[in-house]
């Protein structure tokens, strides 16, 4: 074989690898493509993703306040921030500049990086004291977060996690702006979200020691029924008149008459109250009347705007 021939035969094989790496890496790429868009944020945009992005600004040695007003001194911040990094200078922070910001934070750092972080977790309801410590609890927040979120769940907040934190809405749910499945996404497949109730209009849905999130924006109220009695241990949500109603959680994270927004964690499922095996029950009252909840809660795990509570019927969803 001459040389022509054999570089002929290089460039054949090279192309053919190619090709496959091409056909490989969407498959590679696949659980990538499920993590949400990281937020773009101008001055005047104001909230914990601020916050976080300050924390993170303040690690790379930036002396601004963490305030979550994204301000003139912020702006000035992240231009000098893109600056350093050679990477467009806007003063605004898009998908570029955060996956700069971010630094991977895990058990035993203490850092302002760690703060951001935790801001973000109380964003899912995880109630971390926003110290930098990043002890036990930042840990098992971390752990849960990735396992709801069907991340590998090695408590390290590498680049995807932060992704999911600061690009995602909290309670994993279909993603309906203002409302929420009252489970992560992965707890449940479809299927469960269309059961019959056994005696009234209502669901039991199988989980056990899992957050459990508001459907909806609203005042969040305990029920304290007991340990063995009712709902036992649950939370209502009032919004327009319409009553939310979560029973056994093991225990709350909010506390009585608490402005929640959707998404927020609740509490923890558990096994309290009339209950005969782990499990969330949930109802939807008006005036006292309670609504079959299947129609609200597969429009949320499908991502798509609920039906009007007053339009959920009162009948035919239990046996
Ligand atoms: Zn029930």
């Amino acid at each position: 074989m001459n040389a022509t021939r054999r570089g002929s035969l290089l460039a054949t094989v090279v192309a053919t690898f190619a090709m496959i790496f091409t056909l490989l890496l969407p498959a590679q790429s696949a659980s990538a493509a499920t993590l949400p868009a990281w937020p773009n944020m101008t001055q005047g945009t104001s909230g914990p993703n601020v916050t976080s992005a300050q924390y993170l600004l303040r690690y790379h040695g930036y002396n601004i306040s963490a305030d979550g007003n994204f301000g003139p001194g912020t702006a000035d911040a992240v231009r000098q921030f893109q600056t350093a990094k050679g990477i467009g200078v806007d003063g605004q922070i898009g998908p570029q500049t955060w996956s700069k910001l971010i630094v991977s934070v895990q058990r035993y750092n203490n850092n302002e990086a760690v703060k951001g972080a935790q801001v973000q977790l109380n964003r899912y309801g995880y109630n971390l004291t926003v110290d930098g410590d990043f002890g036990g609890g930042t840990h098992n927040a971390a752990v849960a977060f990735q396992t709801a979120q069907g991340l590998e769940n090695n408590g390290i907040i590498g680049p995807m996690t932060w992704q999911a934190l600061v690009g995602g809405t909290p309670g994993g749910g279909g993603g309906t702006p203002g409302f929420s499945l009252p489970l992560a996404k992965s707890a449940l497949p479809r299927g469960e979200y269309d059961d019959p109730h056994h005696d009234y209009p209502a669901i039991d849905l199988p989980v056990n020691n899992v957050p459990a999130y508001a459907m909806v924006s609203g005042t969040a109220y305990r029920i304290n029924d007991g340990a063995t009695t009712g709902c036992g241990y649950g939370v209502k949500i009032f919004k327009d008149g319409v009553e939310y109603q979560y029973c056994h959680f093991s225990g709350w994270s909010v506390s009585d008459g608490q402005a929640v927004t959707a998404g927020q964690q609740l509490g923890t499922t558990g096994n309290t109250g009339n209950s005969t095996g782990p499990h969330l029950h949930i109802a939807i009252k008006i005036n006292g009347v309670k609504r079959c909840p299947q129609n609200f809660l597969l429009a949320l795990y499908d991502g798509v705007t609920p039906p009007a509570p007053t339009s959920l019927p009162t009948t035919g969803c239990f046996y």
